[in-house]
């Protein structure tokens, strides 16, 4: 929700431009930080879910570590001062400059994704003088139940290494001296809803646990990656139930003596915590269809045109009925951006209040993959930011 003041604030400002309200995302870390304390689990906030400077800063300082993509990841968290005892380094194609930078940097674990990559890391972990840590990313085959476009733990996915491998992988293990297996790492997909999943995804993981353990080796961390979803449609029911979350693992996990357990949760920590703040350029009414055009588009927001995301949309205009209890929601429009692509289209059907050039437009739950994703295609400025007052 946003008060009188924040729509005053923002109707002197340039649109559009990405809102971030620094308070709730303080309070969700807060939450987080305090419910992952109650089983000793650690997090480790996945970066490419938000870089901005000032969220990755209020992150730091509520301890996480940090979940990292790429070397420029890597780079990133290292320069922000992240302890690098607490970065990882996970995804399927590390390039070998990457991979170099990392080592320099002596971060706290690799996850790696191929038999392949065991042997590039030790060899150039050698070439260093160098023991690099690695944890395996399994493909556990657990169905997500999310988006097929962000689901990453069945068979058919690129991610992570299958089962049927699991000797072979051993065997390299064994093999390569200039690394150090520490753990077993799984990232079944995102903004996963429904925590069934997560029992699955448990009961698997003793399993692997188990297999390595048969074999002689020592697992120190179970890192069960991330996922957690929010609620797209209620925004302003905040902040996930870390707890629920969290109890599941502390029920289903199977957790030996000094053996550590691992998050790496991106969406639930930043997701709600912005809104992209857009106005409208021109209403078109037709026959078949009413149209609002934004001056924000995919340009800004890639979600919806990327993997057909569901964000609310609301009016947020000073005059408009947004903060009075009688809403006359009468007119369906599809919500479109200024791009010239036919998935350029934030929602249809959406339904709101008749709407005016010139009304402001919140779009919702923005936080995660939005403004990270914005490009320049067909030469447009980059996103402006604002960020909540007196954080
Ligand atoms: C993207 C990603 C995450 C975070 O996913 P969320 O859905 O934002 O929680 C965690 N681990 C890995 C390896 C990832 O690629």
């Amino acid at each position: 929700m946003f008060s009188n003041k924040d729509l005053g604030r923002f109707e002197q400002l340039e649109t559009p431009f990405y809102y971030y309200d620094l308070a709730l995302l303080q309070n969700t870390l807060a939450a987080c930080a305090s419910a992952a304390k109650v089983y000793n689990f650690h997090v480790h906030y996945a970066m490419k879910a938000n870089f901005n400077q000032r969220v990755l800063e209020k992150i730091k300082a509520t301890g996480f570590g940090a979940d990292c993509v790429s070397g420029g990841e890597v780079n990133k968290a290292i320069e922000l001062g992240f302890d690098k005892n607490q970065v990882v380094f996970a995804g399927v194609g590390k390039s070998d400059k990457e991979i170099k930078d990392a080592l320099d940097h002596d971060i706290f674990c690799f996850n790696v994704e191929s038999i392949q990559e065991l042997g590039v890391i030790n060899d150039l972990a050698a070439h260093k003088g160098k023991k690099a840590k690695v944890a395996i990313r399994i493909n556990p085959n657990v169905d997500a139940h999310t988006h097929h476009n962000i689901t990453t733990g069945l068979d058919e996915n690129k991610f992570g290494i299958n089962s049927w491998d699991l000797t072979d992988c051993a065997e390299m293990l064994k093999q390569c001296d200039h690394l150090e297996f520490i753990g077993i790492h799984f990232h079944i997909g995102s903004q996963i809803t429904n925590l069934d999943v997560y029992k699955n995804l448990c009961v698997r993981v003793n399993e692997f646990a188990t297999w390595f353990e048969d074999r002689g080796f020592m697992i120190k961390v179970l890192n069960v990656g991330g996922g957690l979803g929010i609620d797209y449609h209620h925004p302003d029911q905040q902040i996930p139930d870390f707890t629920a979350y969290f109890n599941i693992f502390h029920e289903f996990l199977q957790v030996r003596p000094n053996q550590e357990v691992h998050f790496e949760l991106g969406r639930a920590l930043v997701g709600q915590c912005s809104s992209l703040i857009s106005s409208v350029l021109y209403v078109k009414n037709g026959k078949k269809k009413n149209f609002i055009i934004l001056d924000a588009g995919m340009t800004e927001l890639m979600r919806p045109a990327l993997y057909q995301a569901y964000h609310k949309i609301d009016n947020i205009s000073k005059d408009s009925v947004y903060n009075t209890d009688f809403v006359d929601k009468d007119v369906k429009y599809d919500v479109v951006g200024p791009i010239c692509e036919s998935t350029d289209c934030f929602g249809k059907e959406v339904e709101l209040q008749k709407t005016h050039r010139g009304d402001l437009i919140a779009i919702r739950s923005t936080g995660a993959y939005g403004e990270v994703m914005a490009s320049r295609y067909n030469l447009r400025e980059a996103v402006n930011v604002v960020f909540s007052e007196g954080q």
